[in-house]
């Protein structure tokens, strides 16, 4: 497949205006302008384009819930806040092509109705906020943005709010509360923020990758989008792949080519002629997938038969000398740590879960320890929280318990018993002396 989104990868200067020019850039933008708003939500909705951060929710159908005769002003944010373990391709379509991404953004704005846009960034990505502040500045230059854009008549003011660091902002409801000034907490659905979205106006929440396609489906078509990758999952997707194959790195390949292409053919087969033991499909909260699986089609709909989810399309991939008990307990390491603390199942059940695989692994697990950890992934997931970190904690721990349970068992018939903690002897001081408690 010839590159899409990562076509100016080796350009000079890729991320300038006069590049993205010279490569044909704001072509789809003019396009655009002489649609009706309604012709090009119709347009991606027909291309298939299913959201790139994780949910693969259609784009087209999502911008059709904004409510077009609601006499709020309408917003359109894009989701640059990129933190899932293992993830970390819309970063390099910052790097490479920022200029596609505003393309992207006020083509979407547009069809929304929308007259201010946000990208919010996270907080760590410093170097990726300059990056947009600049090109940013040179549309608004070329009139690509601002008022009267291409004397058209259309507004839109475009600009970059950076978080804090916080995972959790990366959930379009948290990182809502986030612009909006206040701490980054996932709020309760509904209402959905198409309809109560960002200071209460309707508001999309797309993703970067997600964006970026937009420009190429106005200026080729709905039907050549659709005529990359699989029925239900159409277009190029960007594959950003970690851990122990030869050639780590992001890759542009069509949805529904398998994982064993991605590893031995795009990065080079496994690391030091290992074989491979497992893969996590999609991020580090998608379900890790044992190596009999690696035949199957990177989809949406591919992976989740295969019992687990394409998310962001962040495949680490795990070579056969990793402990998987291990494993877990660094991806609930950070899942305890980024939990907001709101629902005390997410709260409480992230850290006691990383508490209870930590014991495992320090050799002092006991038998009730596999139950316990099931009981708590079936207590904080499927709708029990306000937001997904909740399944996302626990997909990791029912995925590990269900392919590599043996692992965790061996642990726990090999231990011994923690040692008991002496407490300390505090000296206390009375009328009649100084004695030890
Ligand atoms: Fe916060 Fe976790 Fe509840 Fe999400 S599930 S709102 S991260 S406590």
């Amino acid at each position: 497949m010839e590159p899409i989104l990562l076509r100016a990868r080796g350009e000079t200067n890729s991320r300038s205006i006069s590049t993205y020019l010279r490569l044909g850039g704001y072509g789809a933008l003019k396009k655009a302008f002489i649609m009706d708003p309604a012709a090009i939500r119709e347009e991606v909705k027909n291309s298939g384009l299913r959201g790139r951060g994780g949910a693969g929710f259609p784009a087209g159908v999502k911008w059709g819930f904004v409510p077009q005769d609601s006499p709020k002003p309408k917003y359109l944010i894009c989701n640059a806040d990129e933190s899932e373990p293992g993830t970390f391709k819309d970063r390099e379509i910052i790097h490479v092509d920022p200029h596609m991404l505003i393309e992207g953004i006020i083509i979407a704005s547009y069809a929304i109705s929308a007259n201010t846009a946000y990208i919010y960034i996270r907080g760590e990505f410093v170097e990726e906020a300059r990056i947009l502040e600049q090109a940013i500045a040179e549309a608004y230059k070329k009139k690509y943005l601002g008022k009267n854009i291409l004397t058209t008549g259309y507004d839109l003011d475009l600009y970059v709010h950076r978080g804090a660091g916080a995972y959790i902002c990366g959930e379009e409801t948290a990182l809502i509360e986030s612009i909006e000034g206040k701490r980054g907490l996932p709020r309760l659905k509904p209402p959905f923020p198409a309809v109560v979205g960002v200071f209460g106006c309707p508001t999309v929440v797309n993703n970067v990758e997600t964006l970026a396609c937009v420009p190429h489906i106005i200026e080729r078509g709905a039907a050549w989008f659709a005529s990359i990758g699989r029925p239900r999952n159409t277009g190029p997707k960007l594959f950003c792949v970690s851990g122990h194959v030869n050639r780590p790195g992001v890759y542009e390949l069509p949805l529904g080519v398998t994982f064993r292409e991605i590893i031995e053919e795009h990065c080079g087969g496994m690391r030091d002629g290992k074989a491979l033991k497992a893969f996590i499909p999609g991020g580090s909260s998608a379900p890790v997938l044992p190596a009999d699986k690696v035949d199957t089609a990177a989809d949406f709909d591919a992976v989740a038969e295969a019992g687990s989810m394409l998310g962001s399309g962040g495949l680490i991939v795990m070579d056969e000398t990793v402990d998987m008990v291990w494993a877990l307990e660094n991806l609930l390491t950070f899942y305890a740590h980024e939990s907001c603390g709101q629902c005390t199942p997410c709260r409480e059940g992230s850290d006691w879960a990383l508490d209870v695989v930590r014991r495992i692994r320090r050799g002092h697990g006991r038998p009730e320890d596999i139950e316990t950890l099931q009981r708590i992934a079936r207590y904080a997931s499927q709708g029990m929280t306000i937001c997904p970190l909740g399944d996302a904690f626990c997909g990791p721990i029912t995925s590990f318990l269900n392919h590599f349970g043996h692992e965790f068992e061996a642990y726990i018939e090999a231990a011994t018993p923690a040692p008991r903690k002496k407490l300390p002897i505090l000296p206390v001081r009375s009328g009649r002396g100084t004695f030890g408690l």
